[in-house]
């Protein structure tokens, strides 16, 4: 194994400052440094480009990050006892690498940023699910950022990219696809990480489109298909009584038999569906 930089073995990082993992936070660290930076390339061309890493803890991918020439990498993170390991990071790599200690569901790092901008992050399945959703639904497009390169268990993974008829197929796969080119990179046995997980995961790299595939409104697009996939047996006339009471005239303009099932639905008409919603 080659070492990537110059700074101590992850194992040996976590030793000198009591990194004991918690799991309140979700912390299963990544300490083969081949391995973050294998996930770092994942991320794309980091050359130029200004790097958001959410939750870096003991800084195995960010070094990864910095090692594949990250201009610069801004990190969050919230466990304060990651602080001194990271700005051992900083020192050997000046002016290239800053943190930012807090929530990353509360702080808007984007007054940090000069794009282009791209986000990766090895995080706890629920804050990396909502952040997504976050990332995936601002009002306007394109977003501030170029790519995600996201860690989640695996079956997450596959809710993000999975097709209509599957069952993985939900409200992830619609929002994710609708914006972006979605797809998983990299699978990862729980020994990978310490400590190891229950589940498998998998890497997840998204490409922004310069523009949504189909024209919606992101709340109400949001919206629908949460409440679609809810109650995802039941036929959308049934499901969706809640949006409107003339949910059914709705699904005939968008072209949808209002006896279909969420899971039967493809995109392009949830898109439909989301406009005729909005003329409303
Ligand atoms: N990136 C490191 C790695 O790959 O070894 C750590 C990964 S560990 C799965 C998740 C990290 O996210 C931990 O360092 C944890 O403290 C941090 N974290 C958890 N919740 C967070 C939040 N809401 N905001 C920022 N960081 C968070």
């Amino acid at each position: 194994m080659s070492a990537i930089d110059s700074l101590p073995p992850l194992r040996e990082v976590i030793a000198t400052h009591q990194l004991s993992a918690r799991k309140s936070l979700g912390q299963n660290f990544l300490l083969d440094l081949n391995l973050t930076a294998k996930i770092a390339r994942q991320a794309g061309d980091l050359t130029g480009c200004d790097v958001l890493e959410i939750g870096p803890g003991p800084g195995g991918l960010t070094r990864g990050l910095l090692a594949e020439g990250a201009r610069r990498v801004l990190a969050v993170e919230k466990d304060s006892r990651c602080l001194p390991a990271l700005q051992e990071i900083a020192d050997a790599y000046p002016g290239r690498f800053d943190v930012i200690n807090g929530d990353a569901l509360e702080i808007d790092p984007l007054a940090y940023l000069t794009p282009p901008i791209r986000i990766a992050a090895n995080l706890p399945y629920n804050v990396g699910t909502e952040l997504l959703v976050r990332w995936l639904t601002p009002k306007e497009w394109p977003p501030f950022w170029q790519s995600l390169t996201l860690m989640f268990q695996r079956e997450v993974a596959e809710r993000i990219v999975a097709l209509p008829g599957s069952k993985a197929y939900g409200r992830l796969a619609i929002l994710a696809q609708w914006r972006a080119d979605a797809r998983i990179v990299l699978s990862l046995p729980p020994g990978a990480f310490t400590p190891p997980p229950k589940v498998s995961s998998a890497v997840v790299h998204l490409d922004a489109l310069p523009e949504p595939r189909f024209s919606a409104d992101a709340a109400i697009l949001s919206r629908v298909v949460a409440t679609a996939f809810n109650q995802r047996r039941k036929m959308l006339r049934s499901s969706l009584k809640g949006i409107s009471p003339a949910i059914e005239d709705y699904l005939h303009a968008a072209g949808i038999p209002p006896t279909e099932r969420a899971e039967q639905v493809g995109l392009e008409a949830f898109c439909a569906l989301a406009r005729e919603l909005a003329k409303a």
